[in-house]
């Protein structure tokens, strides 16, 4: 197979390690950077061209598109997908996770468990709020943040609508979340191929820190998650149309709560913790969906 892998930097772990698993089973690859192609969309014969070169045709796609290139790195991605070349993530499925909002909604009409959510852009009534989500203990949210950044905890009514005040000043959206203090400063990163969780790993929060993030010196062990919970994984990974996800988990009282769902996973923390082979399972799972494909076409 000819293998592209839209990344903005060949050195990532990530894309090493798809570029050595696809190798490994002897497929071409070629690294692509998202904001150097182009293309055209006005004629029945889509391209994409590279540093001055009409790209041929690739059979698949893997888009590791960061969160701030979401929308040129879509287009580019459905430009490949409109050539027929197989996506390992749609590029619908990937603008819908990237937004927050619409991710929760379409997860809680799943019925898929999840916190207690509100958001808001500028609230008139900041105790309604509060009060609509039940009450403090409470998490404050920045939409925009990522890596654990603009997520606060506020312990009390008045520190809650002290931030929300603050955070409203700041002219994002934000939403406001009921605290799972339960969870103990640890979340599950659930990685899904397909239809399966292939590999967990439970990551805590340092001393005294209620947010995970390993970026917040949080650190990644191994776990053993229930067949509820990899259920619940799955399915909202389905739900938001991925291939391959990383669902993010809470162990609340009431189950497992989903929190996130990423749509290009970073493999670095989840091998290590784990010491699975993830890329070569990206890569066999793209294998198999092209034989299918094939089959259904009647080429073979
Ligand atoms: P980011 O996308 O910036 O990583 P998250 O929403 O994942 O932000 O929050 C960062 C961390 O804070 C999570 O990994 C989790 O450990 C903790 N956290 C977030 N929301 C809650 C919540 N409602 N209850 C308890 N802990 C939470
Ligand atoms: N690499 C990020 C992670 O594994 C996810 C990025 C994204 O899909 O938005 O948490």
């Amino acid at each position: 197979m000819k293998i592209a892998i839209l990344s903005r930097n060949p050195r990532l772990y990530s894309t090493r390690r798809l570029i050595e698993a696809a190798e490994e089973r002897g497929h071409e690859v070629r690294v692509l950077d998202v904001l150097r192609c182009y293309m055209n969309i006005a004629s029945n014969n889509p391209e994409v061209h590279y540093k001055g070169e009409e790209l041929e045709d690739f059979d698949a796609v893997i888009p590791r598109i960061g969160a701030s290139i979401t929308f040129y790195g879509s287009a580019v991605l459905r430009q490949f997908e409109m050539m027929g070349t197989f996506p390992l993530n749609e590029s619908v499925a990937i603008s819908r996770s990237r937004d927050k909002l619409r991710s929760l909604q379409l997860l809680s009409r799943k019925g898929i468990g999840l916190p207690v959510t509100g958001f808001a852009h500028r609230p008139d009534d900041v105790e309604d709020l509060i009060k609509m989500v039940g009450g403090a203990p409470l998490v404050i949210k920045l939409l925009e943040g990522t890596q654990g950044i603009g997520v606060v905890l506020a312990e009390t009514k008045q520190a809650a609508e002290s931030v929300i005040e603050a955070f409203m000043g700041t002219k994002t959206n934000i939403l406001v979340q009921e605290y799972i203090r339960e969870a103990n400063g640890a979340d599950i990163r659930c990685l899904v191929i397909g239809d399966k969780v292939v590999a967990a790993m439970k990551r805590q929060g340092k001393e005294g820190e209620f947010r995970s993030n390993l970026h917040r010196g949080g650190s990644a062990s191994l776990i053993r998650i229930t067949p509820e919970e990899r259920s619940t994984a799955v399915r909202a990974a389905k739900t938001m149309g991925l291939n391959v996800a990383g669902v993010d988990l809470l162990r609340s009282n009431h189950g497992a709560v989903v929190m996130e769902v990423n749509s290009s996973p970073g493999l670095e923390g989840i091998e290590t913790a784990t010491g699975k082979d993830i890329a070569s399972m990206q890569i066999q799972f793209i294998e198999k969906k092209l034989a299918e494909r094939r089959t259904k076409r009647g080429l073979t």
